[in-house]
């Protein structure tokens, strides 16, 4: 991956797949790159919000020339993708020598998928009345799908509902979900009130193919779809948050195999999806769902699909309001917030879409940091300060779950 450059630009909308650049109140222009040519790691959205482009040495004269062409302002955030990528592979190392010494589990580090499966199969044997490590399905590579059940009491009690890395190249999503499934099985005492009437559940590893897949070799790092096999295509993969069946195949979602954002054959295609699907509808009785991404430190909830208000607007807008504040309060990170469709794009076929409409009200999508200038490859010194940040905001919206019963 030597050579691959970021460049943010000012856009407008995603047109078909190419990019749509409104150049200050001009007509906007078209950008005519395939996907294959230029990655986007934010995609166009509204005037003013900024994309994230990453475009191999190759292109960088062209892309540069015609955003100038266009008077499309325009700065580099990472001058070579590769040097980050090559300080990841170094620090994972470094940090497995020291595990191997210690024979503790390092939180400051990432990690593959068999250590996070191992850790889980871990802290469930170290809390054996509190903690059970359930497989809800199978991934299409075979691969179980593991949940952290978290539950002091029987049968029907009230849940919620937490995952990470349904996007696998978001690593800080699933580095946070291990930190975060170790404060609550340490039973912190935040979390005792919650664990006295309601169960936890938790999917760290959401979408474990495209994770293994992002270990595999540093040119699959950035690897973000499920991995299946695509009938007619020669492109792999299926946009987990595009299939669930909510708004399917509408606005936001490509009908395109090879999009990033392509929404599958039909709805709960992806087993990884229609798992959770299923387990959400047969428990019955999920009062929260939150579904952790990155990066643009944002915190939204439904809807995505529709420009319509979701019946409970002004109550989880409020939430939202208090946890982007206790989240701010921890180290100053400024988050945004508000509807899905408000505050990034329109996008059919997401989780907490389908969550809110299938009954659970306090329906929730982080997008956790940053706001580009590492994007998906934040260094592992910021996972522990982005997990205790955002700590706090999951409490709030776990306690008010707890007492907003309905
Ligand atoms: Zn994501």
């Amino acid at each position: 991956m030597r050579g691959f450059l970021l460049v943010v630009a000012v856009a407008v909308a995603a047109c078909g797949e190419e990019l749509f650049v409104g150049a200050r109140g001009a007509g906007g222009v078209n950008l005519p790159l395939s996907p294959s040519q230029v990655d986007f790691w934010r995609g166009p959205t509204k005037p003013n919000l900024p994309v994230d482009l990453r475009v191999p040495f190759r292109s960088l004269q062209a892309v540069k020339s015609f955003l100038e062409a266009n008077g499309v302002a325009y700065s580099v955030m990472i001058e070579d993708v590769q040097e980050l990528l090559d300080e990841e592979k170094r620090t994972m190392a470094l940090s497995r020598r020291l595990e191997r010494s210690t024979g503790a589990f390092d939180f400051a580090s990432y990690h593959t998928i068999e250590e996070i499966y191992g850790w889980m199969e871990a802290l469930a044997a170290a809390h054996p009345g509190l903690v059970t490590r359930l497989q809800i399905g199978q991934s299409y590579e075979k691969r179980p799908l593991y949940v952290l059940k978290f539950s002091t009491g029987g049968a029907g009690r009230p849940a919620i509902w937490l995952d990470t890395g349904i996007h696998s190249r978001e690593w800080i999503t699933q580095a946070t979900g291990v930190w975060t499934a170790n404060k609550v099985g340490a039973s912190d005492p935040a979390v005792t009130a919650i664990l006295d009437s309601m169960d936890i559940f938790f999917e760290i590893v959401t979408n474990p193919d495209g994770f293994a897949y992002t270990h595999s070799t540093v040119s699959n790092r950035l690897w973000r779809k499920t991995r299946s096999v695509n009938a007619g295509s020669s492109c792999v993969g299926v946009d987990p948050n595009r299939n669930w069946d909510v708004g399917f195949g509408g606005p936001g979602s490509s009908s395109n195999p090879c999009s990033e954002t392509y929404h599958g054959p039909y709805a709960h295609s992806e087993s990884e999806v229609s798992a959770i699907a299923d387990f959400i509808l047969r428990h019955g009785n999920v009062k929260a769902a939150v579904s952790i991404h990155s990066y643009s430190q944002m915190l939204m909830f439904p809807y995505g699909y529709k420009a319509a208000p979701a019946p409970d607007r002004r109550e989880l807008n409020d939430l939202a309001a208090e946890a982007v504040r206790d989240l701010a309060a921890v180290y100053g990170t400024e988050y945004t917030y508000g509807s899905i469709i408000d505050t990034i794009y329109q996008a059919a076929g997401t989780t907490v879409d389908w969550a809110y409409d299938n009954g659970v009200k306090f329906s929730y999508t982080f997008e956790l940091r940053d706001t580009g200038r590492y994007g998906f490859l934040l260094p592992a010194g910021q996972i522990v300060p982005t997990a205790r940040e955002t700590w706090p905001a999951l409490l709030d919206i776990m306690l008010h779950a707890l007492e907003h019963p309905y």
